[in-house]
């Protein structure tokens, strides 16, 4: 693509103003916001306002009069317009590990007789490394994990299946599952789905309500924006609340909480998945956050995501420096999320070169350089220049200098 056809995308693009209630550093492109978001305007002014004033000021009566008790519902409810949730199932609170863990003890809990968790062999680690927790403390005879490749999926699905638990985003390859129709697949078998939206919420359209999901968890902090370690959210369908307690029986889950009573007797609902005192500050930032998305067609978002990895998917495959990078990522726009996933032999030192160059991606193990696109805050510009980086550092052999090969804790 040309720079005139790249000028017209960003022209013609209905999202391109809401790049300026995002603080951006000058002189980077954030390609990253798949790993955590950039930091909304509005989320700074909130957690100043709710330190200075509700914790400087009001203290202890903010729980009332600032209505911190409810921000784990509020924020879910926020979440639930852009899932797909009717009121009354969604509730922002714990990370996604926790929130894995309580749902997958609840569905092993309403499935009774059944006591296989089934998975992709390459989910995200925290979704295995849980149901090893699970099974680990119920034992084998209750819980048992069986991981089997994407494609095997369908077929591994009997009687056993107490719970199908997937990822609907891979976030090494960037590939989407269709949750509609693996939900309804499971169904046919009489397994419960539990879908992680860590990589979905946010820039994927979700209906959760209408494709029957059972349960889900997502990532506050990644294109939601919610800010490093914000609270995660549990969504779980209402025909499905009320039978079982969870396994974390904290006081805030409590029916009265401040009954203090001695024994525990859960609260209706899905506020029965909270369990101890909330961080207000990462809560209110996430708050905040979630207002950019006030008024915007998920579809909107959804269409500009397509076409953003699209122009840079073209852009790679179309050029013969790029001859060593491999696309992951499927190169049709409905089977994938937000990001482009390239392997390369040098992956560390391109991601690192890039970075350096003031492109923002991530690396993977063993070989992937990770591009994540938001919709909110990235231009066709930020595209078009990440891939004239990335071209120069291929051209160049940048990638082999010395300086870009010490890996740092956190990649
Ligand atoms: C980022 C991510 C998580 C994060 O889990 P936390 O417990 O919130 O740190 C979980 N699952 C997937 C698929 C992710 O991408």
């Amino acid at each position: 693509m040309t720079l005139p056809d790249i000028e017209a995308l960003d022209a013609a693009d209905p999202l391109s103003d809401l790049r300026h209630r995002f603080s951006l550093p000058a002189g980077k492109i954030y390609l990253d916001g798949n790993s955590l978001g950039a930091l909304p305007k509005a989320a700074m002014a909130r957690v100043e306002e709710v330190v200075r004033k509700e914790w400087g000021h009001d203290l202890i009566s903010s729980w009332n009069s600032n209505d911190w008790i409810n921000l784990p519902v509020t924020v879910g409810e926020k979440i639930a317009g852009l899932v797909g949730a009717a009121p009354g199932q969604v509730i922002s609170c714990d990370t996604v590990s926790i929130n894995l863990f309580k749902l997958i003890v609840t569905a092993l809990q309403l499935q009774e007789g059944r006591r296989v968790i089934l998975t992709q062999e390459d989910n995200f680690p925290t979704d295995l490394y849980m149901t090893e927790g699970v099974g680990g403390l119920l034992g084998q005879q209750r819980c048992t994990t069986r991981t089997v490749p994407a494609d095997q999926l369908l077929a591994a699905m009997d009687t056993d299946v107490a719970l199908l638990l997937l990822t609907q985003v891979n976030f090494r390859d960037g590939r989407l599952h269709d949750i509609a129709a693996i939900t309804r697949a499971a169904h046919a078998k009489g397994i419960l789905v539990l879908w992680d939206l860590a990589h979905s919420a946010g820039v994927v359209p979700l209906e959760l309500d209408r494709w029957q999901v059972d349960m889900a968890v997502g990532c506050g902090y990644k294109f939601l924006n919610g800010g490093p370690g914000a609270p995660g959210f549990l969504y779980l369908a209402e025909k499905h609340q009320n039978q079982v307690n969870q396994p974390l029986s904290g006081w805030l889950g409590h029916a009265e909480p401040f009954a203090f009573e001695p024994g525990y007797r859960p609260a209706r609902g899905v506020v029965r998945y909270l369990g101890g005192t909330p961080g207000i500050l990462g809560l209110a930032a996430l708050d905040a956050s979630l207002d950019v998305f006030a008024g915007l067609d998920m579809n909107q978002i959804r269409a500009k995501s397509s076409a953003m990895t699209a122009v840079f998917i073209d852009g790679v495959r179309s050029n013969p420096i790029c001859a060593d990078c491999q696309v992951l990522t499927p190169l049709a726009a409905e089977r994938r999320g937000s990001q482009v996933s390239l392997a390369h032999p040098q992956a560390y030192g391109v991601a690192q070169a890039l970075i350096e160059a003031g492109v923002v991606v991530d690396f993977r193990a063993p070989d992937i350089v990770r591009f994540g696109f938001s919709p909110l805050y990235n231009s066709y510009r930020d595209v078009a220049a990440a891939l004239q980086q990335l071209l120069r550092i291929l051209a160049e052999a940048e990638y082999l200098q010395a300086r870009f090969a010490t890996r740092a804790r956190v990649t």
